[in-house]
């Protein structure tokens, strides 16, 4: 069985983000990405500068983890990153479903994969402007059609990305959108905890709320990080 580079499994914690917000979840957080966002608050598992702490494990060791971390309780995994799209978690979901584990994923949209149609929840986060990031909408399209099981999370720094998640949900009008407030004070990759600016988060919340609802945009979810607000930048929670 081939290996993964595995950069952390920690939780049960609730999922901070998007449409599983507030559920119950183990994350297994993959390492290595095939971007390079200028904001990413998830360094030390892209970066690989931080290769030698990623370990690879078969969806044995990652199950067995994963099995020990929920009491032997099937609950929900989530697949995070980094991009885990870039390596095959088709065993590991096939392993985990066996016991009656949920798979969630979160992805950019910058590989497609058949595997996609093998998880509860695909979450395609395609990276706005502000990212430097550019998205292939091809290749973004196949991911969108690798599972119907799919929603659409979009991360807002400034009024450029607010204007393109505005063009992407007329993209993509059928799948549930999810808006919420970028952290513009991400942690160094090499921090446990960091300061973050909790303020600046909250007032660029509330513009992101009044910004949708005065455009009298009725269609998106509106989310904070909920992670964000309860922990800040510290990590494994
Ligand atoms: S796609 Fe996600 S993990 Fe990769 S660099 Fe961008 S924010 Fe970080």
């Amino acid at each position: 069985m081939s290996r993964l580079r595995i950069a952390e499994i920690f939780g049960p914690t609730i999922q901070g983000e998007g449409a599983v917000i507030g559920v119950p979840t183990v994350f297994v957080r993959a390492g290595g990405c095939d971007y390079r966002c200028s904001w990413c608050d998830s360094l030390h598992a892209v970066d690989s500068a931080f290769r030698h702490e990623w370990t690879p494990m078969d969806a044995d060791q990652i199950m067995a983890e994963v099995t020990r971390l929920s009491g032997g309780t099937p609950i929900t995994v989530s697949l995070s990153g980094g991009n885990p799209a870039i390596q095959d978690f088709a065993p590991l979901i096939a392993l985990g479903k066996a016991d009656g584990y949920g798979f969630v994923m979160e992805t950019q949209g910058s590989v497609a994969r058949e595997w996609f149609d093998a998880l509860d929840t695909l979450i395609l986060s395609p990276k706005p402007p502000s990212s430097g990031e550019v998205v292939d909408w091809e290749i973004f399209a196949e991911c969108v059609n690798a599972t119907t099981r799919k929603v659409l999370k979009i991360v807002i720094f400034d009024e450029t990305d607010y204007a393109w998640a505005r063009e992407v949900a007329d993209r993509f009008p059928d799948l549930p959108l999810y808006l919420q407030p970028g952290n513009h004070t991400p942690p160094p990759p090499d921090a446990e905890d960091a300061e973050i600016d909790m303020d600046g988060i909250i007032s660029r919340y509330e513009w992101l709320i009044d910004k949708t609802l005065g455009d009298r945009w009725y269609a998106p979810t509106i989310l904070p990080q909920l992670h964000v607000l309860v922990w800040g930048n510290k990590r494994g929670v």
